[in-house]
């Protein structure tokens, strides 16, 4: 009985009184209240972006992407964590875009290998309209098969995005990359309110949003809580955030960066998860060199997509038998 007494008598430390409106999408989000859920004791933060997850979602399923490089290497950005740029040694060997028939092929066989979306990415700064062209019929044949539609080709103008959209195209991936304060130290090439005006076309034009960023590029907590700040004040939401860890490559000027503690990249996760409610999370690039531990904490904390099979543009990801065999260990099925 004193035992009892003494557990009634305890006052809940501040961080256990959760805000009412708790998974309800807002776009109001202040880098304060991010700054504080980051700071959260990990169960208290896990608890929550778990409890956000379960208002929108099955915690069981995950959305699988499949993405293919349509045109690799050669471009003239300067991202620093790009093997692809043209200014970085990195062994790239710059390609021709694909034919549409090789790019219907490979979505054909990812739809065979359980992908329920086909990303295809081009090494562009921007595309030109006759590469465009072949894009667009890309998108068509692949829209075709009954899968759904992404693209990443840098960035548009409003006509690219509508006649995109007019193809068949879903989602459009614009990553932000980073905070707006960091920006400036992983590309110069392009501004961040150039992203932010390709983000407005493909909105639009009609067509869902794909935006997130990496961490593990030198950045500080603060720069995390910037990234999502922005993210999370986007309206409406992006329908897809990929949180991507930092692959370094050897060549490009993010080398050497220090990693990413894991339990700081789960911790992105969750409040990412929380900061945008309804949002498919990708736990996105770095899952090649994760442990199965992380990854499954990072579908604790709320991610509910990932890409399948064995690369991610030009960087390497986890074969789909080791992804198959961590799905059924954890119990989760694809969303469909
Ligand atoms: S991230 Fe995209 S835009 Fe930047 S260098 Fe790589 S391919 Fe080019």
């Amino acid at each position: 009985m004193a035992m009892v007494a003494v557990m009634d008598d305890r006052v809940a430390p501040a961080e256990h009184s959760i805000r009412a409106d708790l998974g309800v999408v807002r776009h109001d989000w202040t880098r304060t209240e991010i700054r504080a859920l980051l700071a959260l004791s990990f169960p208290e933060l896990i608890f929550r972006a778990q409890s956000v997850h379960r208002l929108h979602f099955d915690p069981s399923e995950v959305q699988i992407s499949t993405l293919l490089s349509i045109k690799t290497g050669g471009c003239p950005e300067d991202c620093a964590y790009c093997p692809q740029s043209v200014r970085y040694d990195t062994g790239v060997k710059a390609d021709k875009l694909m034919s549409v028939d090789a790019v219907v092929a490979e979505a054909t066989a990812a739809k065979s290998a359980g992908a329920g979306r086909f990303c295809m990415g081009a090494a562009w700064r921007e595309p030109k309209d006759r590469d465009l062209d072949k894009v667009c019929e890309m998108v068509a044949g692949v829209k075709a098969l009954g899968l759904e539609t992404c693209a990443t080709l840098g960035m548009l103008t409003p006509v690219q995005a509508r006649r995109l959209q007019a193809s068949g195209l879903d989602y459009y991936n614009h990553n932000l990359d980073t905070s707006p304060e960091h920006y400036g130290a992983i590309i110069t090439t392009r501004t961040y309110q150039d992203r932010l005006d390709t983000l407005h076309h493909v909105r639009a034009a009609g067509i869902h949003v794909c935006c997130g960023g990496i961490v593990g590029m030198g950045e500080s907590v603060e720069d995390r809580v910037g990234m999502i700040a922005t993210l999370a004040s986007l309206a409406p939401h992006p329908e897809s955030v990929p949180i991507n860890m930092l692959v370094k490559v050897a060549g490009t000027p993010l080398d050497n960066s220090e990693t990413i503690d894991p339990l700081d990249f789960v911790r992105t996760i969750a409040v990412a998860r929380i900061c945008m409610p309804r949002s498919v999370v990708r736990l996105s690039a770095g899952r090649e060199d994760m442990r199965e531990e992380t990854q499954a904490l990072c579908f604790l904390a709320g991610a509910n997509s990932i890409f399948y099979g064995p690369k991610l543009l030009t960087t390497p990801n986890p074969d789909r038998d080791r992804d198959r065999a961590l799905m059924d260990k954890l119990g989760l099925t694809p969303m469909v």
